[in-house]
């Protein structure tokens, strides 16, 4: 199995090239040069096995032999033994035909668990055996941050520093990220704005010598790796509701476009899927390019669903690879183009062909609270911002009522606890298993809005850990 770019012009890489590497040398995205298939018979053998027994089986042809099957199949029963569930991604009927998919078991409760925890421990696998370290960073305007440093968190080869704006993350994102006492984590509030922390990560990435000396990478969600991982609930969805005799449907909060790109990943590799709706918040980019076929940048405005406030979906590169016949050089014209004018289309057919699998709604956040109340007045369920939009997209863009639908919960309710309150009355609490969180000693650093600042306290928290 290889790898080719978008962009069509950087390495064709193997499956540890490409997860160290993230982002291609081209600016490009990383995908497979071709599908596996799942066959009839395939996943006919998944509809009784785990979900870590079906893990493995879906993720085991994209990693190409590059990590030992015995190794593999390790790292997979040891992610999601370390979920909250026994069933790791368990289905709740909230409808006739409808479902919703919990993805928030995981240690930091948001779906980013499912991928994140596999490839933390993937990255520490191969540079072990490379006899390699690297220096991981990141800025967080509150979910990614928390679910990283929990990805990377003990690893001997692994230094993590994750960029916060001091006192603009909510109580319990801060402290999913400051109460973790491992000595290679380092979270750090920066005096300034989310855009500040970004600039300073970007800053770190652009200055050649400190990205060589300390091998610097980052886990961000273009990262192909995380994809795959994410291709595996939507099998296990599918595969416990009917699969392979009928076809589902799924609805997708959406932001940077990872999470639906690996149900149309999963479409890709056979499993019959009927549907795929994408749910925006006012942040519509996306809604409004499966309307019109025309990509069109506008500002981001902040809603009660913050991890799905983008301007520009980053992994929508992939689907543009796509729909553009995997023609590396028109993904880098429109790219160009999208940038120069901040406006770009796709022809009509070329929609028309998208539009096949793809339906799209938005919802504001009057809609957002008004989902939460109705559907904790007809099923007793707390959904938190995010997983509103999906349900409601779903609703939205019901087709065959004979489909199953399933809405992907991406967050537990008490992460947004002041929206389910305002919508509810009621106060999400946190699992068990996490209710001490306001208990932990908090561990983080506050530095100044400076580059050299913060390039000088990571080398000298690397050199102290290594
Ligand atoms: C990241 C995130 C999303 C958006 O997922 P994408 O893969 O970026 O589309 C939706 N909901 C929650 C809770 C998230 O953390």
């Amino acid at each position: 199995m290889k790898y080719v770019s978008t962009r069509g012009e950087a390495p064709v890489l193997a499956f540890d090239d490409v997860l160290l590497a993230g982002l291609a040398e081209d600016g490009g995205l990383y995908v497979p040069e071709s599908w596996p298939q799942f066959s009839v018979a395939d996943l006919r053998a998944m509809v009784d096995i785990s979900y870590a027994e079906i893990a493995y089986q879906v993720i085991r042809p994209f990693v190409g032999g590059t990590i030992a099957d015995a190794d593999l199949r390790g790292m997979i029963d040891e992610t999601y033994t370390g979920f909250g569930h026994a069933a790791i991604a368990p289905l709740k009927q909230i409808g006739a035909n409808d479902w919703l998919m919990e993805l928030f078991q995981g240690p930091t409760l948001a779906f980013k668990d499912f991928a994140l925890q596999l490839v933390g421990r993937m990255f520490g696998h191969v540079l072990t055996t490379r006899g390699e370290r690297m220096t991981i960073v990141g800025a967080t305007s509150g979910d990614t941050g928390s679910a990283a440093i929990e990805a990377c968190r003990d690893r001997e080869n692994i230094d993590i520093f994750i960029l916060f704006p001091e006192g603009r993350v909510s109580p319990v994102q801060q402290r999913q990220m400051t109460t973790v006492a491992s000595a290679n984590v380092h979270a750090i509030a920066v005096d300034g704005t989310f855009d500040d922390c970004q600039d300073l990560v970007k800053g770190m990435f652009n200055d050649a010598q400190f990205r060589k000396t300390q091998n610097l990478s980052a886990v961000n969600s273009i990262n192909w790796a995380r994809v795959m991982a994410q291709i595996v609930y939507y099998v296990v969805a599918a595969v416990r509701l009917g699969a392979p005799a009928r076809p589902v449907s799924f609805a997708v909060p959406t932001g940077n476009f990872g999470n639906v790109f690996a149900g149309w990943a999963a479409w890709k590799c056979g499993l019959p899927i009927d549907r795929l709706v994408v749910g925006t918040n006012r942040n519509d980019i996306l809604f409004r390019f499966f309307e019109t076929g025309e990509m069109k940048m506008a500002g981001v405005e902040p809603t009660l669903s913050p991890s799905m406030d983008i301007q520009v979906s980053s992994n929508f590169e992939r689907l543009l690879f796509d729909m553009l016949g995997g023609d590396g050089s028109a993904v880098r014209d429109w790219i160009a183009n999208f940038r120069i004018s901040g406006g770009v289309s796709v022809d009509d057919s070329r929609l028309a062909a998208a539009r096949k699998k793809f339906s799209a709604a938005r919802l504001d956040d009057d809609g957002t609270l008004r989902v939460i109340r109705e559907i904790y007045q007809t099923t007793g369920e707390l959904l938190d911002p995010h997983s509103a939009i999906g349900v409601d997209a779903a609703r939205q863009c019901r087709g065959d009522k004979a489909v199953p639908m399933i809405s992907l919960a991406t967050a537990h309710p008490a992460k947004f606890p002041d929206a389910v309150r305002a919508a509810t009355d009621v106060h999400p609490e946190l699992p068990d298993r996490m209710s001490d969180l306001f208990e932990r000693d908090e561990v983080f650093h506050t530095l100044a809005n400076d580059i050299g600042a913060v390039q000088d306290f990571v080398r000298r928290a690397v050199e102290k850990h290594s």
